[in-house]
């Protein structure tokens, strides 16, 4: 693969540019672009500039509206309703994450949903960005059908991913933010192009049998979540409280709604708060701290978020795949 280096700054104006030329305005821009450029500067490339192709193509379809002025109400005294206004999600939770904070400080727990939005983006921006608030954060989404649960061979499920972040006082949070399913779809077609095999049970052949081809997962066969039925239940939990309870699409009603431009689904977001030092106590930190030595002195062991913080020390160029570099020229 051919990589061109841009620094941090250049990153965000390539992604800016690619959305203020295709119908943001500069709040919704902003917001998308700072997304897009911390995913790259923590390495989370799989949804950094990768998605601006589809950020733009669901621009220029108009399925998403990159005017968008989200606001908040509040439904009872520490639950808040976003209403994106068919924006895309980042924009949304940047309007929405302050009363979040505000409320949850005030009252211990906190919970917000996000509705009428677009979601391409990792979830560890928002839970972090909570637990740099000396707040724990839990956040899920769901998306289009492309997992089945345990048990069946057909897709209901999205890749529904699940970010969980714990403040720390001295150190950066601890933070994980995974999919429910064994592996994305775009990892598994990747794995196909390049004639490489995935681990067995990751997905289906189009018979519902097990397979470690992944041409055969993704082409009309299916992905498993990960632990078999536990994650199975886990996935149906993400469904119920992101779609459910935030009153927004299954992935299945967001599945027949969307148009297959390329670019996000429209979908919710479930994001809770809790206080530690209103519920825990004065002694929170140095309590759970006790419990991250014991688990850092087990040999092999590093907490997740550790790879990403890594990572953000870095302040150089950051590698990015050439083709998509000139792919995005293109769309400006
Ligand atoms: P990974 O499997 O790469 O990582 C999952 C988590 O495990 C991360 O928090 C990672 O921390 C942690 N981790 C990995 N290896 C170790 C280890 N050896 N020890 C301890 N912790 C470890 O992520 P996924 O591929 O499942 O998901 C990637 C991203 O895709 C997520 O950000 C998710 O939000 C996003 N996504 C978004 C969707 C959407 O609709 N918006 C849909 C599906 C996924 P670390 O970062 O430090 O490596």
């Amino acid at each position: 693969m051919n990589t061109t280096p841009l620094e941090l700054e250049n990153i965000y104006d390539l992604a800016y540019k690619a959305l203020s030329n295709n119908g943001c305005d500069h709040f919704n821009a902003d917001s998308v672009a700072t997304t897009v450029s911390h995913a790259e500067r923590d390495g989370s490339v799989s949804h950094g500039l990768f998605r601006i192709p589809g950020y733009v193509a669901s621009l220029k379809s108009k399925k998403v509206n990159g005017e968008s002025r989200p606001t908040n109400t509040f439904l009872t005294q520490n639950a808040i309703r976003v209403e994106g206004n068919y924006g895309f999600a980042p924009v949304g939770i940047k309007v929405g994450l302050p009363e979040l904070i505000n409320t949850t400080n005030k009252h211990g727990v906190g919970v917000l949903t996000i509705t009428n939005t677009h979601h391409f983006a990792a979830l560890w921006h928002e839970t972090e960005a909570l637990a740099e608030n000396n707040l724990i954060g839990i956040a899920c989404t769901a998306y289009k059908p492309s997992v089945a649960p345990a048990g069946a061979k057909k897709p209901l499920f999205g890749t529904n991913p699940i970010s969980f972040a714990w403040p720390r006082k001295n150190n950066t949070p601890v933070v994980y933010d995974m999919a429910t399913s064994t592996m994305a779809m775009g990892e598994v077609q990747v794995a196909a192009r390049d004639g490489h095999k995935v681990p067995y049970g990751t997905g289906l052949n189009k018979d519902g049998e097990k397979t470690d081809d992944p041409s055969q997962i993704a082409n009309g066969g299916v992905l498993l979540t990960f632990g078999d039925y536990k994650g199975s239940a886990i996935a149906m939990m993400i469904e119920l409280l992101a779609a459910g309870l935030v009153g927004d699409l299954f992935s299945f009603e967001a599945k027949e709604e969307d148009n297959n431009d390329g670019g996000p689904a429209r979908g919710g977001e479930f994001i809770m708060a809790l206080s530690p030092e209103l519920i825990a106590g004065k002694n929170w930190n140095e309590h759970a701290e006790k419990f991250f030595d014991q688990m850092t002195s087990l040999e092999g062991v590093r907490l997740p978020g550790q790879r990403r913080h890594t990572n953000r020390l870095d302040k150089g160029p950051r590698k990015i795949n050439s083709e998509l570099v000139e792919k995005i020229k293109s769309l400006i």
